[in-house]
């Protein structure tokens, strides 16, 4: 069959959250017609949506850090400035006082972007649920951590079930900078000496008993209604459930010891933690099987206790959440396109993202992408040392698949600065690489 030219150029993006809005914007002001499908507003709504409003902030009002000198997100913004975001332009026009973070009337904001997109003629708003994947056309894919069922099953099918995940299991993540080595050691369970891939902490057993009373004790968040009914694989069991099937629990399960050797006494500590390689840049480390629902202050309290990481920065902290999201570095290419079915591209929180700033900006990398293809170029993907191109890096491979879970921006995701310099120093340098890089990337 021949696809009428008209519909050939047209991109359906499935979703009107903060994703789907920038990436629908982006391809309008490339010149792309856009069918913008989203289901709330057809009688549709998820469980945690309020209104039928687009790009509707379902939870806190902020943005983060505006800090675009120190701080990851507050680059982010920055870059999505430079690129014409919707998103940051209803957020800087709807900005409510809170100190150096962007947050902002969430009502005035998702007006502001339901408006603008209306009002733009390349985009046709459609209040529609999608069921199933399209087989055919460009597509970006954006329905968020809430996707609707049957979609998901239809993405399940696609991907692979084992490839799309209902829950995101977060075991907390450390700068590697921050882990003392003089006091932690590499080694891998039974290690001969070829392997040495984890870091372990050890654990004295006055430590131990104490640690595992901490996580008894701690104040944790609870599971909302709705995510009660969603279960979780033992696999995915959080930390302190497991301290309380028994004292000894976790030294046989995430905390075993045995088989490692701590260099300083020759023999087996008491209980072990140990963390594991988080991206390819070997930057970040994974605290193995940590998955928590311990509030985040609790946490970061209870894990400096741990030997070795009484100083440990975390990239992001644990938690349990239902959350749709697809295993990207295995999946998608370096543009976000489905490697089995590259008309279908993915952007926002489903690709294992994680925050407002965060998916906006993988919609509008989807939305460019999709664009300079339909113009006959080659989708260039920015930079790794810029914070779009970090994001985008991670997402599309530079993140461990077998441990893939969501993450936020952060320096961690950064190739190194070369060279020592002052924590405060570091984060300029970031920065400063960063906009040169853009700035080359965009001419
Ligand atoms: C409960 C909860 C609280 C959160 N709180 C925060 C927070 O405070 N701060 C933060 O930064 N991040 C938060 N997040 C994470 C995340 O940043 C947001 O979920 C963000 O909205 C993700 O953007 P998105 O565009 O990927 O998805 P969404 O903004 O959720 O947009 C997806 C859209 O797709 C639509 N849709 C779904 N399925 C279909 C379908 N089959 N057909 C048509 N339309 C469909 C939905 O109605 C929705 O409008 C939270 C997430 C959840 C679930």
């Amino acid at each position: 069959m021949t696809i009428a030219p008209a519909m050939a150029t047209q991109v359906h993006i499935i979703g009107g959250g903060l994703a789907g809005s920038e990436a629908a914007w982006q391809l309008a002001q490339a010149g792309v017609d856009v069918r913008l499908s989203e289901m709330r507003g057809s009688g549709e709504t998820t469980p945690a949506h309020q209104t039928d409003g687009l790009a509707e902030l379902v939870c806190s009002n902020s943005f983060r850090s505006d800090d675009a000198e120190h701080n990851a997100v507050g680059l982010l913004h920055a870059e999505m400035r430079s690129l014409g975001s919707l998103i940051m332009a209803a957020a800087d026009a709807h900005r409510v006082p809170a100190g150096s973070a962007l947050a902002v009337d969430r009502d005035g904001f998702s007006a502001a972007v339901t408006e603008k997109l209306a009002a733009e003629p390349r985009i046709e708003i459609v209040r529609e649920r999608v069921d199933a994947l399209p087989a055919a056309g460009p597509t970006i894919v954006a329905t968020g951590p809430l996707t609707a069922a049957r979609l998901a099953q239809s993405i399940g099918a696609a991907t692979g079930a084992d490839a799309l995940a209902f829950f995101d299991a977060i075991a907390p993540i450390v700068h590697r900078d921050s882990i003392d080595m003089d006091v932690c050691w590499m080694a891998s369970r039974w290690d001969k000496g070829e392997t040495k891939d984890y870091i372990n902490c050890p654990m004295t057993k006055e430590q131990y008993l104490a640690f595992r009373q901490g996580l008894l004790d701690g104040d944790k968040t609870e599971f909302k209604d709705w995510e009660r009914d969603t279960p979780y694989f033992e696999g995915c069991m959080p930390i302190e459930v497991m301290a309380e099937r028994g004292e000894d629990t976790l030294r046989y399960g995430p905390m075993k010891p045995v088989g490692l050797d701590d260099p300083r006494t020759g023999r087996w500590a008491y209980a072990v933690v140990q963390l594991r390689q988080d991206n390819a840049l070997g930057t970040l480390w994974n605290m193995v099987g940590f998955q928590t629902k311990l509030k985040h202050a609790e946490q970061v309290r209870l894990f400096r206790t741990i030997s070795g990481l009484e100083r440990a920065e975390f990239a992001r902290l644990g938690g349990l959440h239902r959350n749709t999201f697809i295993n990207s570095p295995q999946l998608l290419d370096s543009t976000l396109r489905l490697k089995t079915a590259p008309h279908i591209r993915f952007a926002g929180q489903i690709t294992g993202c994680e925050g407002y700033v965060e998916s906006a900006a993988i919609g509008l990398l989807a939305g460019r992408f999709a664009a300079a293809e339909l113009a006959g170029e080659t989708p260039a993907a920015p930079p790794l040392t810029t914070a779009l191109g970090a994001l985008l890096g991670h997402i599309t491979g530079g993140a461990d698949a077998a441990s893939y879970q969501p993450m936020n921006v952060n320096f961690g995701l950064f190739p190194p600065i070369e060279g020592r310099a002052r924590k405060a120093d570091r984060k300029r340098l970031y920065t400063e690489r960063a906009r040169e890089a853009l700035e080359t990337w965009l001419a």
